[in-house]
């Protein structure tokens, strides 16, 4: 995975290792069984970790299932909204390495609690909103649209567009 990770990245980090281990140890400490829209994750801090987290864990920007809240920290806060679960993994210290190769594999392989402490969450993930809506074809602009934004003008149901124009 550290590998696969590497191709998003760009480039092989100490701070990728940290998000992709994170990452797996948040989905066996959560003991995940499906990863979709049920998994949050919230990162203390912007670095490379978040595209090890994208990779591993499965959240990722483009869902808007992987969040920044700045508190300068190395700290994930992981959640599985289906079960409830949830850890917050924090790194313990960086490791006294000399180049930065063998940092990555020493966070990578390292027990967990010498890598991560493990706390409580430090805040609540928002619900789980993600349904999949149907879309239908809108008479006036022959357009495909998802129902919520559907309107009925004069006993038709159209798109936004075409109700407002
Ligand atoms: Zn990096
Ligand atoms: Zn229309």
């Amino acid at each position: 995975m550290y590998l696969k990770a590497g191709e998003l990245h760009g480039h092989y980090c100490p701070g990728l290792a940290i998000g992709v281990r994170a990452g797996a140890e948040a989905l066996r400490i959560l003991e995940v069984e499906k990863k979709g829209f049920n998994l949050y994750c919230i990162a203390e801090n912007r670095a490379c970790y978040q595209d090890g987290i994208q990779m591993v864990f499965g959240t990722t920007l483009g869902d808007g299932n992987l969040e920044l809240r700045q508190r300068g920290k190395t700290a994930f806060n992981f959640y599985d909204r289906d079960t409830g679960k949830s850890v917050r993994l924090v790194m313990s210290d960086w490791p006294k390495k000399s180049d930065r190769k063998e940092m990555a594999e020493f966070i990578l392989s390292a027990p967990l609690e010498q890598v991560f402490a493990q706390t409580p969450v430090h805040f609540d993930a928002p619900p789980n909103t993600f349904t999949r809506h149907e879309s239908r074809k809108c008479p006036r602009c022959g357009e495909f649209c998802s129902e919520p934004f559907l309107r009925v003008v004069d006993g038709e149901i159209v798109c936004l567009d075409c109700a407002e124009s």
